[in-house]
């Protein structure tokens, strides 16, 4: 269930020092987010490298917009309420069109916290079927913890307004979007956007580049989604993590070799009758120096490979 890392959630725990040091936060510039325009009419605001923090408002992964002829879709609202904000002042610097759509594409609080920022807009707020139950599970959690960080700057999880089971498509005037709904894999309700118009899958964190990828769903579940997204054709894809856009599927080999050898390591581990403790210290080490971030997640990813893995032989 935990998301946030070691190191984030020991931040988080020290919420008296957040709250302080919230209140000593500079002045947020209401600048717009820097967005790079991967395809025409599609932007990306990269995210940092980082864990969350009051410095980086929690704006460490790849959020973005497409504008039709008629109307915007956001996809990732942002980290927090700051996030959300500039991301919005992004698309007004742009176009003046109504944003009337927001897909979330799951529950992790740096994809979802900037939803209020748009609540203004009256936009539709689509995600999962599977996403409200984890709102209802985890929405105040996080909250909490962005607001311990960033006070009223944090924002909140959205409530939806549709959900995807299988496939939906949304037009924004001659530009469809197709949201497809995924298995159990990264998170467990995660959704991707297909953009025809100009041939990019916006695989959000189904797709990590550079930054370790988090198992917070099903190990066995986002390899078989990975094989899958494989094999849609697409010009580039944008990771929730990494650069603004990738090459597909070619980018996604360095998630699919972690994940397998992930999955190799633990289960080595497991038949020679070891326990949790002994797969986070020598599970996927081979790995190390391949990724950003790599110790702030991997002893966490092995131990959740664990939990999955472990009843494996008794099925
Ligand atoms: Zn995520």
């Amino acid at each position: 269930m935990r998301f946030f890392s070691r190191r984030e959630a020991a931040r988080l725990a020290a919420g008296g020092f957040f709250a302080a040091a919230a209140s000593r936060l500079p002045a947020l510039a209401s600048t717009a987010a820097e967005v790079t325009e991967v395809a025409p009419g599609l932007f990306v605001r990269v995210g940092v490298h980082e864990v969350a923090t009051a410095a980086n408002r929690n704006a460490i992964c790849n959020i973005g917009f497409a504008i039709g002829r008629e109307s915007v879709a956001v996809i990732d609202p942002g980290g927090s309420l700051a996030d959300g904000q500039a991301l919005r002042e992004a698309i007004r610097a742009r176009t003046p069109l109504p944003i009337r759509y927001v897909i979330v594409t799951h529950i992790h609080p740096d994809h979802i916290l900037g939803s209020p920022a748009f609540a203004g807009d009256r936009p539709e707020f689509i995600g999962h079927a599977a996403l409200p139950q984890f709102v209802a599970e985890r929405g105040e959690f996080y909250r909490k913890g962005m607001h311990d960080l960033l006070g009223g700057e944090g924002g909140a999880a959205a409530k939806l307004d549709r959900t995807v089971s299988t496939t939906a498509t949304i037009d924004l005037g001659g530009r469809p979007l197709e949201i497809q709904a995924h298995g159990r894999g990264h998170s467990g309700a995660d959704l991707t956007v297909m953009d025809p118009a100009t041939g990019t899958l916006w695989a959000a964190d189904l797709l990590f580049v550079t930054r370790i990828p988090s198992l917070d769903g099903s190990l066995t579940g986002w390899l078989k989604e990975l094989a899958e997204l494989k094999k849609i054709k697409a010009a580039r894809a944008v990771p929730g993590h990494g650069p603004a856009s990738v090459p597909w599927p070619d980018a996604a080999a360095d998630e699919e070799r972690y994940l397998q050898t992930l999955a190799a390591d633990v289960r080595a581990v497991l038949k020679r009758g070891g326990d949790i403790e002994e797969a986070a210290k020598v599970a996927a080490q081979s790995e190390r120096g391949r990724w950003l971030l790599f110790d702030d997640y991997n002893a966490h990813n092995a131990a959740q490979a664990v939990h999955e893995l472990e009843w494996e032989d008794a099925q």
